[in-house]
């Protein structure tokens, strides 16, 4: 091939690229259930799983905290940035989770791992609170086995330092952020897609960090 060609051929990928970019859409392969369970070593291991929107579809809750008028003369009563408000958060935390769904996509993949043996945590980038429902919750859902540890809320540390601290080996979630935060300290990462329905707006670009996206996973 001579250097014009290579020129040319160049010159189209970046086009290429930058189109899929603009539009915020990467092109990723997709994976089963099944493909995640030969992919992994005999013995057990630990996993980590984001929660909003990748076990559980927990809008209902935001929503309000978005869209509320009970405040004083039917304003919002968390402010006008809610989640930057500590009520919003304990309320989230210990009342709201009552109206969250669980989805069913993460049912399955948990009842693998269940099967497998494998530790499972949940790592949610909500800051702690003083009460929180989420921890019982999950584990009553799931049906986790006795001793199965509480839910860790990193707020505003990197989801990594708790990957690292657990020894998570593989880590799942639908924000850019959890990607990458399990990429950033060497862990592998598979994406939970959002459920159309869903009101969070924090970054999402599935198979932008070259990740595996799990089949039929919005719901
Ligand atoms: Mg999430």
């Amino acid at each position: 091939m001579n250097f014009k060609r290579i020129r040319i051929v160049l010159a189209f990928l970046m086009l290429v690229s930058l189109s899929v970019f603009a539009r915020g859409n990467f092109y990723y392969h997709s994976i089963s259930i099944d493909e995640i369970e030969q992919s992994l070593p005999a013995k057990p291991i630990a996993v980590g799983f984001d929660v909003d929107d990748t076990v559980l579809f927990s809008s209902p809750g935001f929503y309000y905290g978005f869209e509320n008028t009970d405040g004083i003369n039917g304003t919002n009563k968390y402010g006008k940035r809610p989640l930057s408000n500590d009520k919003f958060w304990e309320d989230m935390n210990s009342q709201f989770d009552k109206f969250s769904i669980p989805k069913e996509s993460a049912r399955k993949v948990i009842e693998m791992h269940k099967n497998r043996g494998d530790r499972i945590y949940f790592v949610t980038a909500r800051p702690e609170t003083r009460k929180e429902i989420l921890s019982k919750l999950l584990k009553k859902i799931f049906n986790l086995p006795e001793g199965s540890p509480d839910t860790i809320f990193s707020g505003r540390t990197s989801k990594g330092v708790f990957i690292k601290k657990h020894n998570i080996s593989l880590f799942y979630g639908d924000s850019d952020s959890d990607i990458s935060e399990a990429n950033e300290v060497g862990i592998r990462a598979i994406r939970f897609l959002r459920s159309v329905l869903s009101t969070n707006k924090s970054k999402y670009h599935p198979g932008m960090h070259g990740e595996a996206v799990l089949e039929n996973s919005e719901n």
